[in-house]
């Protein structure tokens, strides 16, 4: 996804939440403590309480986006930025584009950068199959078929490639993304 859609798909914080929950969780909450999914939702704070072992938590934990004041929505333009930059961006760069100070914008990137260090080729994979995603996705709005793909086409990013867990990333190419031919010259944006 270019920064555009990223913009329109996921306009605020609340609704890279929602990405995430649904991606994640496919919308069933789980505490990432005990596992349980008996949880009570606290909608205001866009996070659940575990009736289980009695935590609180929202879907970023354990995520590359733990603990950071930042909204999502940076995160999510970061993401797309840094990935998709052929030649790399700089943190000055990378500052500029999303309205954060350098340091911040040093810091996004280191996280992100790990993270596609340590899982690079399923990281490389997870891109590809967006591109190839939002490529059926375009095809789509011809011959739409409801239910067809399973979680629907429009928020799909890759962002997802960068959850992480116990501070591994944990890519989720094969659950997250409809396995579908690669044909990279026709789904370039
Ligand atoms: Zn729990």
């Amino acid at each position: 996804m270019n920064i555009v859609q990223i913009y329109k798909q996921f306009p605020d914080h609340a609704s890279c939440i929602k990405h995430l929950e649904k991606v994640r969780w496919n919308n069933i909450a789980e505490c990432p403590y005990c596992n349980s999914t008996n949880t009570t939702p606290v909608p205001k704070e866009l996070r659940y309480h575990c009736n289980n072992c009695n935590t609180s938590f929202s879907v970023t934990v354990g995520t590359v986006f733990h603990k950071t004041k930042l909204d999502l929505q940076k995160w999510f333009l970061a993401v797309s930025l840094v990935l998709n930059a052929k030649k790399g961006i700089s943190a000055r760069q990378l500052a500029r584009d999303i309205n954060v100070t350098k340091d911040t914008a040093w810091y996004m990137q280191m996280r992100l950068r790990k993270a596609m260090v340590e899982y690079g080729e399923l990281l490389e994979g997870i891109i590809e199959c967006d591109e190839t995603y939002v490529g059926g996705k375009n095809r789509h709005n011809n011959k739409k078929t409801k239910g067809g793909q399973g979680r629907g086409g429009e928020d799909k990013t890759p962002v997802i490639g960068i959850l992480e867990r116990g501070g591994k990333v944990k890519a989720r190419k094969a659950e997250t993304f409809p396995v579908k031919p690669l044909n990279p010259s026709s789904n370039r944006m």
